[in-house]
């Protein structure tokens, strides 16, 4: 596998010259004091030096190792307790995090780039402080001040860690149903009892303390969704001093043996009476969990694509090196035996494939993340109105689509080797298996499409699309002439969604099940015009400055391929949605 080398060129490209994020930050009271070019320059590059050289290196051996499990302890594979060390003191954890408990207090397009970077060198690896700065903006936005003073400083330390306890045996997708309990104390504490499972980093010896958010009913909760709250349960109890005291009634019952992300514990964790806190108010959990989801969603949508740029990396590396056959236009390479696997038309699509898709979603991931950004920090409340309107409408679509695009390109990226990318030694087929499970994770790709169409999608009457919609024709009425061969193509694809959206809109009101239907396919035909938006961008942005560097000439080439080879997918796909649910129910269950 070639070594990882954080794409800062891309990133910088995105945050000055696509986005101009800097003047946007210096409008921002909360951030024009905290961040501008420089400083995010050389918080990137920090980040770069961290992940390449003292996390990557653990990627394959952690692959290999992976967790123990013995009498409730959990043991990371060899190396994974100094890296975390060195990750946590340079105060990576909490680089998102609230500078009144000791964060850095980053925008999120920042950290999600930091994130990238975490996630391309080891994905098990990266995802301990995910878990720990998704708790931590639970406990920011919903718990008391004495529990935000309490927790959130050590855990954006690094000191302890965190975990998100939802799932049980019988109740994944559906939350509604979970059987965990909490029974009011006199002392308002609570007692919290029940069994969770696949609790990612539930048990580890990474850090002293692990802080679970856990889900759980009242006793007199309403039935389903309404009644579910959220309590944080310690693993280790903490004294009034901030001292640690006695474990807590809870222990990790066993970990799951699993296709990827082997040095990732996920852990069934048993809770016997174990002593919690409220989050939030009675019955309001599930809101209170929504809070971090967006962040997280769009975290999982960037860990597909940290697999893809990893697998890119060494596929275009392979590619320049293995010589095999000649090219079909004549030897290229002279002095060799066979040429190598680059000249040939299926190698370059499929090595073009990955380059647009990853840049596309890097600048999609990065999109989203500066639409957080306006919706937290913006004074003007029209403007964080709008953009957190964009961020419900795109959040599902950055989780599937970017995760989706990532297992491709790790597909891609594995098929580039040959038989090379099925055997272990190059690590190609390590990242397919890695990135399989950001399809399934918070929430699976098929339940996002759901939310997109039926949430977002129909149940705004077509709102909140149109105000996407609008923002796209308004950049293409702006674009010059000289653009036109991103543009045209951008004007007939997005005409091709809005129609899409009529359709479904109009024929899920005769029939709910055309939104299940019609779900996946129109997520992907949104997905790939959502990319075009980018990529038009993108290309507006280089245009005009090819001469000056190769970075421009190749990107407006991985344009006009995006363009050209990609986009057209969502004629296919626009077919199938279309097609209707009618053909998804002409078999009765017994006849499948
Ligand atoms: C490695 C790993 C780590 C995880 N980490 C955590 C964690 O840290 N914390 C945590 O709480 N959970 C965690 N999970 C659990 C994960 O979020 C769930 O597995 C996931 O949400 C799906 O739930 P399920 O497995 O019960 O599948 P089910 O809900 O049983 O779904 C099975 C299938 O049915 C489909 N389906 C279900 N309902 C519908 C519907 N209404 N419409 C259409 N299709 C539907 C699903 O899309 C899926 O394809 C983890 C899981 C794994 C494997």
């Amino acid at each position: 596998m070639a070594d990882y080398q954080a794409p800062l060129r891309d990133m910088r490209f995105l945050l000055n010259e696509v986005f101009d994020a800097p003047t946007l930050w210096q409008s921002l009271p909360a951030l024009a004091e905290v961040v501008d070019a420089e400083t995010a320059e050389a918080i990137l590059e920090e980040a770069g030096k961290i992940t390449a050289n003292s996390i990557a290196p653990l990627n394959r051996s952690g692959d290999e190792e992976g967790c123990h499990w013995q009498a409730g302890e959990v043991t990371t594979p060899a190396g994974y307790k100094e890296a975390y060390r060195l990750y946590a003191e340079g105060g990576w954890v909490g680089v998102g995090g609230d500078p009144a408990f000791g964060g850095m207090g980053m925008p999120k397009v920042i950290s999600a780039q930091v994130e990238e970077m975490m996630n391309s060198a080891s994905l098990a690896f990266g995802l301990y402080p995910m878990l720990t700065s998704g708790a931590c903006l639970s406990i920011h936005a919903h718990a008391s001040e004495p529990l935000k003073q309490k927790y959130l400083p050590n855990m954006y330390a690094g000191v302890w860690s965190g975990s998100m306890c939802l799932t049980e045996p019988h109740a994944g997708t559906d939350l509604g149903i979970i059987r965990t309990r909490a029974e009011p104390q006199a002392d308002g504490t609570y007692k919290v009892s029940g069994t969770k499972i696949f609790i990612t980093g539930g048990e580890h010896d990474l850090t002293e303390n692990i802080i679970h958010l856990v889900l759980a009913k009242l006793p007199d909760a309403p039935a389903g969704s309404r009644g579910i709250s959220l309590f944080l349960v310690p693993k280790v109890l903490v004294e009034d001093d901030g001292a640690l005291g006695e474990r807590n009634a809870l222990s990790c019952g066993s970990i799951e043996h699993k296709m990827g992300i082997q040095a990732s514990a996920t852990c069934v964790m048993n809770f016997d009476g174990a002593t919690g806190w409220m989050v939030g108010e009675p019955n309001k959990g599930l809101a209170a969990m929504f809070t971090m989801m967006n962040y997280e969603r769009l975290g999982v949508g960037i860990q597909g694509l940290s697999t893809g740029e990893r697998s890119y990396q060494s596929a275009i590396e392979y590619a320049r090196e293995r010589i095999q056959s000649r090219a079909p236009t004549g030897p290229v390479a002279q002095d060799k035996v066979a040429d190598p696997i680059i000249v040939h038309p299926d190698v370059r699509r499929m090595l073009l494939t990955m380059k647009a898709l990853n840049e596309g979603g890097r600048a999609f991931s990065s999109y989203v993340a500066l639409q957080l950004d306006i919706a937290k920090f913006s004074d003007d409340a029209e403007a964080r109105q709008r953009a957190e309107a964009q961020v419900a409408l795109l959040t599902p679509v950055a989780k599937a689509f970017l995760t989706d695009m990532g297992l491709e390109s790790t597909v891609h990226g594995q098929q580039v080797f040959g038989g090379h990318g099925f055997i272990r030694e190059w690590g190609q087929e390590q990242l397919v298996r890695d990135c399989r499970i950001t399809q399934i994770y918070e929430g699976t790709n098929g339940i996002q499409a759901l939310d997109l169409v039926g949430r977002k999608v129909v149940g705004s009457g077509g709102t909140l699309y149109q105000a996407f919609a609008d923002e796209i024709r308004a950049f293409i009425a702006d674009a010059g002439s000289e653009l036109a061969e991103f543009v045209d193509p951008l004007q007939a694809a997005l005409d091709n969604l809005d129609e899409l959206t009529a359709w479904v809109i109009d024929r899920a009101r005769a029939n709910p099940n055309e939104i299940g239907a019609a779900s996946v396919e129109y997520l992907h035909v949104f997905g790939y015009t959502a990319y075009a938006y980018m990529w038009a961008r993108m290309a507006t942005a280089a245009f005009g400055k090819q001469a000056q560097d190769d970075f421009y000439q190749s990107k407006l080439g991985t344009a006009r391929f995006y363009f050209a080879r990609v986009l057209p997918r969502v004629q296919s796909l626009s077919a199938s949605v279309r097609a209707g649910s009618e053909s998804l129910y002409l078999l009765d269950a017994a006849r499948f």
